[in-house]
């Protein structure tokens, strides 16, 4: 084989599922595809989640793998309530027009930091940013940003903007009312999974994936608490 077609399955393999014996979940950053009985998984970790998720159903041709359950394990703490606050405050600040802000973890220290975006463009209907640099050991865990006095939703230059992260994306709407409305996905490298998220003393959890409005179900998810 070529070295770059070498490469690129070194970097991200396919494996098929054992059906004989227990699967060994990926322990290093990166991720793979797993043929499973089912069809097509996503197996995704970084220094604070492990994700897996089916991503393309397939029962039509048995095949001859073992069966997984999808999981959503955070590895780092849950995020403070304090710094959702933040964001909230700025998102009503700058409205009408829309803001953004990173949640930074670093997983040296296992402190969060909320990092305000240098904007270059900000209006009612869009936002562009420069990326905030991350230092060693620095991760983007969620990744928010407003729709000024409109409704939260994922538009779809959000969803080409998550395309090929791996991060929690939050939108907050109705800025200039008294209570936010609010919207909250799991992005993994162009899956979404709408997740509910609720205060715990003074940190924000997820727990919990929004049911699939189709009934198809894809986000039947497990979640183990995180550390
Ligand atoms: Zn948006």
């Amino acid at each position: 084989m070529n070295e770059r077609d070498q490469l690129v399955q070194a970097l991200t393999p396919t494996v098929m599922v054992p059906r004989f014996e227990a699967f060994e979940p990926l322990d290093r950053p990166g991720h793979r595809f797993l043929v499973v009985a089912d069809g097509l998984w996503l197996e995704v970790r970084r220094s604070w989640l492990y994700a897996r998720q089916r991503i393309a159903r397939q029962e039509a041709v048995a095949m001859p793998y073992g069966v997984l359950a999808p999981a959503i394990t955070f590895l780092c703490p849950p995020i403070p309530a304090a710094i959702v606050q933040k964001f909230s405050a700025l998102a009503r600040r700058e409205c009408p027009r829309e803001a953004a802000g990173w949640v930074v973890w670093n997983e040296n220290t296992g402190v969060f930091v909320f990092r305000e975006v240098e904007a270059i463009t900000a209006s009612a209907g869009h936002i562009r940013y420069h990326r905030p640099m991350l230092e060693a050991g620095e991760h983007l865990v969620m990744d928010w940003h407003s729709h000024g006095s409109g409704r939260a939703f994922f538009s779809g230059t959000d969803n080409r903007d998550d395309r090929g992260e791996v991060k929690v994306s939050g939108v907050l709407g109705c800025c200039d009312q008294e209570r936010v409305d609010m919207v909250i996905r799991l992005c993994l490298l162009g899956t979404f999974i709408r997740l509910n998220a609720r205060v715990s003393g003074d940190r924000i959890v997820f727990d919990e994936a929004v049911e699939d409005a189709k009934g198809a179900n894809p986000w039947n998810t497990s979640f183990i608490p995180a550390c």
